[in-house]
């Protein structure tokens, strides 16, 4: 938590590098391909499925006991669902050809970075000790050069090198195609990646990947780990300092694609199961989320989702388990890489099944793993069938890799619960929708430290206008689910209807904005998936009616956190605002989200100005309006 400042930074660089989308964009593009582009990408239309479908109608009428065992065959009488699905690991540590293959240096204990003298011994570079000031890392980005390039931790201070390792970081990748659609679904355990990074990101990726895959969208989901290398540029030598290693986010990219060649390269026929729970039915999640320095209103996504691909001869391909909150449960004095309790949720349901085990986070705005940072006594200290009391001094838990693997074990458990009770998709039919978002980056303390240049990564406008956060929204059913993706750390009610879960203990808190309208109600599935923080991560998805930031002193350069109304009360202060991008993320992408599931610019007062926010809404509308 002493690292706002860090974490705002952190964001900056984000939205920049979306800036430079933006500008490039509006450079590259006429008005006309602009249209054709969306238009294009909206929705891509399965015809030859439907030739395929008329094919076997005629069969059907012509040859009946013929039909019939296609019938009962799901996968010939319809374009198939096919499945991949591969891990690669990207851990900087140890040994690894495609690392040495780039020129990379390894440190004395391991992990990668570049060469340097450890006159005190105690494995990690310190600040002052000479290093070898790599001009690999300065050519991909050149304000490396005299900059010591390493692995820096992620999520709190700064300064916290990476000085070893504890279980591998991974790109997992699941390669869906039905009909003429492929698409790639990809989790890394990193604090967050973005579309466009400059030297990086999913813009340098597809890049990477042979067009012969067919690979259309790339959906890649961070789980927002907070013992991870820092891929954002927060975390470095101090808070001016880019914490980013550019010879390793290049070695990433490199990884990510490998791991969707890899997929690609496996695909099969598959069926889905699918399952979802909550701590009602399995007790194993109960009492797991909490809320950021209790911060109203006491509201989750207690719901934990679950897709499984299975293969003709009874294997599983691939299990995709989506839950929702903070993976911090090693927290800020750790140094040791880890994906934090996501490693044995996978380990757990992969030795259960077998196959690939991904995990995705959902709605974890606002919501952190229990023995954060709203520690009270009566907090469950019960993890796999042991105790983890709290430190008496402290009153927080003792964070352990134990600790961190019971959590992940009992999650692991809830997951598994889920498929038993859950139901194979009645269909396996794909569609997938996307639709652009856009708006300003109107956070004080980001533009001013963008304006200060505290990284090279932050582009100042030469005319003087607002940076905007640029991203996609994609909306994708398969059988009986459908999955949404939001480009940051969204609030669990925006989800599922601000009117209905908005704070009730405050009135005189409600800023008067109008509410968002309920994402999840939009959604028509059974099972109601939610990838977070994909394919951006601009910070949290705050509720307008909640949502308060103090302007910035320029001069003192601090950052306040807003007081709340009800402070008096024991409502936290608003920490949230000063970590989100912006103050139309919430409205903006709930309204997208909403006419992207229906085809439809919601009629809600909050979306009244969401054509502002995506050409794709925009066109919604003005059909409407012909219409
Ligand atoms: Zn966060």
């Amino acid at each position: 938590m002493n690292a706002i400042k860090n974490e705002i930074q952190a964001i900056v660089a984000g939205v920049s590098v979306s800036y430079s989308v933006w500008e490039c964009w509006n450079r590259a593009l006429s008005d006309v391909t602009m249209r054709a582009l969306h238009r294009q990408s909206r929705h891509f239309k399965l015809e030859k499925n439907m030739k395929r479908w008329f094919a076997f109608a005629v069969i059907a009428l012509v040859a009946p006991p013929f039909a019939f065992a296609y019938r009962n065959n799901s996968f010939a009488s319809k374009p198939e669902l096919k499945v991949g699905a591969s891990a690669v690991a990207i851990t900087p540590f140890g040994p690894n050809p495609d690392w040495a293959d780039l020129g990379g240096t390894i440190t004395q204990s391991g992990v990668w970075g570049e060469k340097f003298g450890d006159r005190n011994g105690n494995g990690v570079w310190d600040g002052g000790e000479e290093f070898e000031d790599d001009e690999g890392n300065t050519a991909i980005d050149r304000n490396s050069k005299n900059k010591y390039d390493g692995v820096y931790l992620a999520g709190f201070g700064d300064k916290r090198l990476a000085a070893g390792k504890h279980d591998d970081l991974w790109a997992r990748a699941v390669v869906l195609e039905y009909g003429q659609t492929r698409i790639a679904v990809v989790a890394v355990d990193f604090i967050g990646y973005y579309s466009e990074g400059g030297y990086y990101g999913v813009n340098q990726i597809q890049k990477l990947i042979d067009p012969k895959l067919g690979i259309k969208e790339i959906l890649l989901a961070s789980t927002h780990n907070h013992e991870g290398p820092d891929t954002i540029g927060a975390w470095g030598d101090g808070p001016l300092k880019d914490g980013k290693y550019p010879k390793y986010l290049r070695f990433v990219d490199r990884q990510i694609a490998k791991s969707i060649a890899m997929a690609a390269a496996n695909l099969q026929p598959a069926r889905v199961k699918l399952g979802a729970t909550d701590p009602a039915k399995s007790p194993s999640i109960a009492g797991m989320q909490t809320r950021t320095g209790g911060r109203p209103p006491k509201f989750f996504d207690e719901e934990l989702r679950v897709m499984r691909f299975v293969a003709r001869n009874n294997k599983t391909i691939a299990t995709i388990i989506n839950w929702n909150t903070h993976p911090e449960s090693m927290e800020d004095k750790n140094t040791i890489l880890t994906s934090d309790f996501p490693h044995a949720i996978r380990e757990s349901v992969e030795k259960k099944y077998g196959g690939v085990a991904l995990y995705i986070n959902g709605a974890i705005g606002a919501a952190e793993i229990i023995g954060d940072t709203n520690t009270k006594n009566n907090d469950r200290i019960r993890f796999d069938g042991k105790d983890y009391p709290l430190d008496a001094k402290s009153n927080r838990p003792v964070f352990t890799f134990e600790r961190t693997e019971a959590i992940g074990r009992d999650v692991a458990k809830a997951a598994i619960e889920a498929l038993d009770r859950g139901a194979w998709s009645k269909s396996n039919q794909m569609e997938i929708r996307k639709a652009d978002l856009r708006g300003p980056m109107d956070n004080q303390g980001y533009l001013f430290l963008a304006r200060l240049g505290v990284f090279d990564t932050i582009p100042v406008p030469e005319d003087g206008s607002q940076p905007q956060f640029k991203t996609w929204i994609y909306a994708i059913t398969l059988g009986d689910a459908q999955i949404v993706t939001t480009p940051g750390e969204l609030f669990p009610e925006i989800f599922y209807g601000v009117v209905k879960y908005k704070r009730s203990d405050c009135p005189q808190a409600d800023t008067g904005e109008p509410p968002e309208p309920s994402i999840r109600d939009a959604m028509t599935a059974k099972y109601r998936f939610m990838f977070g923080l994909c394919p951006d991560e601009f910070g949290y998805i705050v509720p307008r009616y909640d949502f308060r930031r103090e302007p910035v002193d320029v001069k003192k350069m601090q950052i306040k956190r807003a007081v709340d109304p009800c402070k008096e009360k024991g409502a936290p202060n608003h920490y949230h605002e000063t970590n989100s991008a912006s103050s139309a993320l919430a409205p903006a992408s709930a309204c997208v989200t909403v006419a992207l599931l229906t085809g439809k610019v919601p009629a809600d007062p909050a979306c009244k100005d969401v054509a502002k926010h995506s050409d794709f809404a925009s066109d919604l509308q003005k059909q409407a309006k012909i219409k």
